[in-house]
C-alpha cells in the first residue's frame, strides 16, 4: 500500500525567497553585501521601513533578480469573539494558507501564532478539515518565516520575544522537515527575529521517519505529537500514518528523542464523544506513556465538529471526568481551551474556504 506522504510533497517553482535565505546563503550565492547585514536587515527591517535605506542599491538590485522578494497577502482576517483571529493569506502564486492569531488571555502582549507549513496535508486524518483538502505543495523557508513577520506587522506583538509559534496549522511539519527546519533556523537566528526555538513547537500526526531526523537537528525545537487514540485499530482508523507507524514504533522513536533539562513532550489528545473518551482509553494512555510519565504534558483537546467530519464534540461531563482519570492515574494534564472556534480556527478545523 502507498500513500501520499511516502512522496515528496510538490514544491513552489520560483527562485528562492529572500526571506527564506541564511547569511552563508547570500554568501555563497554571491550577493555584493555583508551578509549577516543583508539577512538581519530582510528579517529585521524590510517589513516594517519602506524604501530600505540600509541597504545599498546595489544590494537592492542584486536581490531583484537573484531572489523573490515578493510576500504573502493577508486577504481577510476573520476576528473571534475571544480574542483570537483568523488570517488568510494568499501566496505569490495564488495558494491560499491560513494563520491563526492568538493573544494571551490574561493582560500581557505575549501572542501564540499558529502557523502553517504546507498548502493543505498528505495525511488525511479523519477529524481534520486540512486532511480532507489533501496535498498541494510544501511551504517554501520563505514563506513560513513571512507568515510570522506579516502576522506581526498586521496583529502585533511588536516584539518578537512576546511570540510563541507553533506549527500546528494547514500541513504535517515533518513531511516538509528540510523548509521547517531551515524557517526555524531562520527565526531563532539572533540577527533575525531572535525567537528562541524552545518557543517553537513542532506538532507531529507521528511521521517516525521525520522525528527520527528532527531529533538529530540544531536548533531542535519542542515536539508534540497528535496521539487521539490507544489503540492501534483506532488510531488508524483515524490516523493513516499509525498504519505505517503503529503506536509502538512510535514510542521507540520518542524513547530517542533524548529531553533537555526542563524539557516535555506534549501529547495532544482530541477528545471525540464515544471514540476514545472512556476510562479504559485513559488507562492505556498512561500505560504507553510509560517511563516518559514524568516528562510530559497530556493537552485534551475537545473536538471541533465540522462538515468533513462525523464526529462529535464530548460533552463538559465526559471531558472532565477523562481529565480526572488521566490525573488519578500520574499523568499530567492540561484541558486545551479552543480558541477561534466561531471563526473556523480552531484545531482541526483550518481549511482553503474561499
Ligand atoms: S491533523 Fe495535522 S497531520 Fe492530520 S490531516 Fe490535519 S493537518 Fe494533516
Amino acid at each position: 500500500m502507498t500513500f501520499a506522504w511516502d512522496q515528496p510533497a510538490p514544491e513552489r517553482k520560483a527562485k528562492p525567497s529572500a526571506f527564506g535565505l541564511m547569511p552563508k546563503d547570500f554568501e555563497l550565492l554571491g550577493c555584493p553585501g555583508r551578509p549577516e547585514h543583508v539577512f538581519s536587515q530582510l528579517q529585521r527591517q524590510w517589513l516594517w521601513i519602506d524604501n530600505h535605506p540600509f541597504l545599498s542599491k546595489e544590494v537592492r538590485n542584486w536581490l531583484e533578480i537573484h531572489t523573490d522578494l515578493s510576500l504573502p497577502i493577508v486577504t481577510q482576517i476573520f476576528n473571534s469573539e475571544d480574542g483570537s483571529s483568523k488570517c488568510i493569506l494568499k501566496l505569490v502564486d495564488g495558494e491560499h494558507i491560513e494563520v491563526v492569531h492568538m493573544p494571551r488571555e490574561v493582560r500581557t502582549s505575549r501572542v501564540t501564532l499558529c502557523i502553517s507549513s504546507q498548502v493543505g496535508c498528505a495525511m488525511g486524518c479523519t477529524f481534520c478539515a486540512t486532511g480532507a483538502m489533501g496535498i498541494k505543495r510544501n511551504l517554501e523557508s520563505g514563506e513560513i518565516v513571512t507568515q510570522v513577520s506579516l502576522l506581526m506587522k498586521t496583529l502585533g506583538p511588536k516584539a518578537p520575544d512576546h511570540l510563541t509559534l507553533v506549527f500546528m496549522g494547514m500541513g504535517e511539519p515533518l513531511h516538509n522537515l528540510d523548509h521547517v527546519h531551515k524557517a526555524i533556523h531562520i527565526l531563532s537566528n539572533p540577527l533575525g527575529l531572535n525567537i528562541s526555538s524552545k518557543r517553537i513547537t513542532v506538532s507531529t500526526s507521528g511521521l517516525v521517519s521525520g522525528i527520527e531526523r528532527l531529533a538529530e537537528m540544531t536548533p531542535r525545537p519542542l515536539l508534540a505529537i497528535s496521539l487521539n487514540a490507544t489503540t492501534d485499530e483506532m488510531r488508524s482508523a483515524s490516523m493513516p500514518i499509525n498504519r505505517v507507524y503503529n503506536l509502538s514504533r512510535l514510542r521507540q522513536a520518542l524513547d530517542r528523542w533524548v529531553l533537555k533539562p526542563n524539557e516535555k513532550l506534549t501529547f495532544e489528545y482530541v477528545l471525540m464523544s464515544g471514540i476514545n473518551d472512556n476510562y479504559e482509553d485513559a488507562k492505556r494512555l498512561c500505560e504507553w506513556l510509560g517511563d516518559l510519565r514524568h516528562r510530559h504534558n497530556v493537552n485534551l483537546i475537545p473536538m471541533n465538529e465540522h462538515e468533513a467530519s462525523d464526529q462529535k464534540q464530548p460533552t463538559d461531563e465526559s471531558l472532565q471526568s477523562f481529565s480526572r482519570n488521566l490525573r488519578d492515574l500520574g499523568c499530567f494534564v492540561t484541558v486545551r481551551k479552543s480558541r477561534g472556534r466561531d471563526i473556523q480556527a480552531a484545531c482541526g478545523q483550518l481549511i482553503r474556504n474561499l
